[in-house]
């Protein structure tokens, strides 16, 4: 459970409301009986979770949908449970959910359709009723929500789809996006210097780090290094991001690109101002804590660091931007998604833009205020803060 006593005294979060935020409201497991072609390795059958964390500010649950060979139900519990406080604390009117796919996230796009069409039917009832409105996560993306949209035929069903099917010009690059914008506001205030002047390394150049490096490359700070699964790369100068791209999509990994190997532990404790994982949880551990030297640690990921980890880096004066917080433009940019799937009004990208900005620095000067009135992290402030719009939000229901 991610509300702990000191938020739950501060918040005043009486028992029936924190009875009902401790567990799932719902839990949907099934298996896909779909056979693939022996070459893609994946088993049989295949294992899906839906979980709906909490619906207190739904429905619909939010959430995307993970494809990964090593995800669990807990893992999924714990996905679902983020999102809860992701929208409470971006004021969207979501409840958290997710939902995984137990295969390997780098299969080929024909093999993840077959799976994510039959995820599709077995669900139909969630996604058209309205209850679950998924969008992309790791190992999936825009493709696999047309899939999603080509079963339902309801634009409002799914998030994150291809702009040409009513996908939102600008959710692509959401996360990415306010993850720059939150760390360019981090860094001035922070590290009281302008992102121009900000070395960073990134883990994960998916969906969210590519897109963050870019925004930030943008603004001039020098991306030092970049990693991901198969491992990574380094320059003292600085990488050129649009080489970077064009030779991860030749070599399926940025590892190797400016000719040297950095695996992933050694990014993460690199000599850089600002570190961004980006990929997966639990890559920041009570292990290697101690290792990390740069000051400022934005969660691009989910559920990145360990607590354990956050007590250590605390003690070492390193501020940790929270993923409720800093990985919210996905949601914000999905929520514009899907309330112009209802009215069909389109948006420039602009737009999206501007709204995610705004979201993300009003949040965050709001987190900042909460933080040092109460002496506590911006974890905690923000995970109080969400607390406090939910508790608000179910007394308002007659829940509590
Ligand atoms: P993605 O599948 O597009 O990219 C994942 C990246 O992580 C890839 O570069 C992959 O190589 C790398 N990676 C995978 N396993 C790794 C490992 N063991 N070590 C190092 N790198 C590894 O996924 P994404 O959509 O960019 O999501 C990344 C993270 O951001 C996830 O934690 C996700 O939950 C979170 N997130 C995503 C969104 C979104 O809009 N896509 C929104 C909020 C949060």
């Amino acid at each position: 459970m991610l509300l702990d006593k000191e938020i739950v005294r501060l918040v005043g979060m009486n028992e029936k409301a924190l009875m009902l935020l401790s567990e799932p409201d719902r839990v949907i497991h099934f298996r896909l009986r779909r056979h693939l072609p022996a070459e893609y390795g994946v088993g049989f059958p295949v294992q899906v979770y839906v979980v709906y964390h909490s619906a207190a500010k739904g429905p619909p649950c939010k959430g995307g949908i993970r494809m990964a060979s090593d995800v669990t139900l807990e893992e999924t519990i714990q996905l679902a449970e983020t999102m809860t406080y992701k929208s409470a604390l971006m004021n969207l009117p979501f409840g958290g959910g997710k939902a995984a796919i137990v295969a390997d996230s780098q299969l080929p796009p024909e093999a993840k359709e077959v799976l994510v069409r039959g995820f599709a039917h077995e669900i139909r009832y969630e996604l058209v009723s309205g209850n679950y409105v998924p969008a992309p996560d790791l190992g999936t993306s825009p493709r696999e929500m047309a899939v999603i949209f080509g079963e339902t035929h309801i634009r409002e069903s799914v998030t994150g789809k291809p702009v040409g099917i009513g996908g939102l010009p600008g959710r692509e690059e959401a996360t990415g996006y306010g993850v720059a914008v939150v760390a360019e506001r981090a860094a001035r205030k922070f590290l009281g210097r302008e992102i121009s002047d900000v070395s960073v390394g990134v883990q994960g150049f998916g969906n969210v780090g590519s897109w963050a490096c870019t925004f930030l490359a943008e603004r001039g700070a020098k991306i030092l290094a970049v990693t991901d699964r198969g491992g990574g790369t380094m320059r003292r100068e600085g990488i050129d991001m649009e080489e970077l791209k064009k030779y991860e999509k030749e070599h399926g990994s940025v590892d190797g690109y400016s000719g040297k190997h950095l695996s992933n532990q050694e990014l993460l404790g690199l000599d850089v101002d600002l570190l961004i994982p980006a990929a997966i949880g639990g890559v920041i551990t009570k292990e290697n804590a101690g290792n990390i030297k740069a000051k400022l640690i934005i969660e691009g990921a989910n559920a990145p660091v360990t607590r354990e980890a956050d007590e250590i880096l605390a003690q070492k004066g390193v501020t940790l931007v929270p993923d409720i917080l800093a990985n919210a433009g996905g949601v914000v940019a999905s929520y514009d998604e899907w309330r112009k799937g209802k009215s069909g009004t389109r948006t420039k990208r602009e737009e999206t833009y501007a709204t995610i900005k705004e979201t993300l620095l009003d949040v965050f000067e709001e987190v900042l205020k909460y933080s040092s009135k109460e002496k506590i992290s911006l974890r905690k402030a923000s995970l109080a803060l969400a607390a406090t719009r939910l508790l608000d939000t179910m007394e308002g229901r007659g829940w509590v």
